[in-house]
């Protein structure tokens, strides 16, 4: 099932990148087992991370966002590949705050103030680093703020996540818009009044608009072009390897030294939480 899109609007003058993230995000909420404020900023996060990934342009082509707020969720990362694997966590997973002024998620309290990074492997040697200050730690807006700066791409950036009564995602999706150079002022200005009166990303998923629908309305072109579809989806690439990297790197006194007091070594995946356990043996094998 596809669930992400990219399309052309405005005869090619416009790009857009649209996806319904509903499932998506309900995984990343049962694998790190997150808070509703949690689901909301690593889902938001996530959403903006597929889109993104989605312009990719080679196979072994990389991308890590981290955010480093001081507010009580700490740190957030992302990664995604070109193939649209996405994984990602958040160092306080359970944290809970109370709703905001709106009465809604305080994404922006639980991040706080700090940093926003995006980081593109494209090539054997190129990377690519941007990094801005966090305009409001909600997200959308640091996204938005990230384009303009970092990668001097004005966009409107709208991202969501609502969980249902039943304690479950009930949606999350999101989209960016993007002028092309060759965009005309007056479709960038109507662009952007279109997007200040449109209702939330969620209130037009829960309304039963498609990500197509909302593209629609979100450019006020009935004309747009579909230009690319695949799914996103969570999946994690740690192997056994990795992980056994990850012990070398630590020195066979420490691995020893925690594998004599707990009587085990057991790491887990910070990303899918799956485990992996060592024996004294197997922990000589590694140090030979
Ligand atoms: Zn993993």
């Amino acid at each position: 099932m596809n669930n992400i899109k990219k399309y052309l609007a405005y005869n090619k003058s416009v790009r857009v990148m649209a996806v319904d993230a509903t499932k998506m995000v309900q995984e990343l909420r049962d694998i790190h087992n997150l808070s509703n404020l949690a689901t909301a900023a690593l889902g938001r996060v996530a959403i903006v991370a597929s889109m993104i990934a989605s312009t990719l342009k080679d196979e072994d082509n990389r991308l890590t966002i981290q955010i480093k707020g001081d507010g009580p969720l700490g740190n957030i990362i992302v990664c995604a590949d070109q193939k649209l694997n996405i994984k990602g966590y958040v160092s306080n997973p359970q944290v809970e705050l109370p709703l905001n002024s709106e009465g809604k998620l305080d994404v922006g309290k639980g991040v706080g103030i700090g940093t926003l990074t995006v980081i593109k492997d494209i090539g054997l040697k190129d990377s690519y680093v941007g990094t801005i200050e966090l305009l409001t730690g909600e997200i959308g807006d640091d996204f938005a703020y990230y384009f303009n700066v970092s990668e001097q791409t004005p966009s409107v950036v709208s991202v969501g996540v609502l969980i249902g009564k039943d304690g479950n995602v009930q949606s999350a999706g999101g989209y960016i818009i993007q002028p092309l150079p060759d965009c005309e002022d007056e479709v960038i200005d109507k662009l952007e009044s279109v997007n200040i009166k449109l209702p939330s990303m969620t209130s037009l998923m829960s309304e039963g608009q498609t990500i197509d629908d909302i593209v629609v309305n979100a450019t006020a072109d009935e004309n747009i072009e579909t230009v690319y579809e695949n799914e996103a989806k969570i999946n994690c690439d740690c192997s056994l390897k990795r992980i056994q990297g990850t012990i070398i790197a630590l020195g066979k006194e420490e691995a020893m030294k925690i594998y004599e007091e707990n009587g085990k070594l057991e790491l887990s995946c910070n990303f899918c939480n799956k485990k992996y356990g060592f024996s004294k043996d197997e922990l000589d094998e590694l140090f030979k």
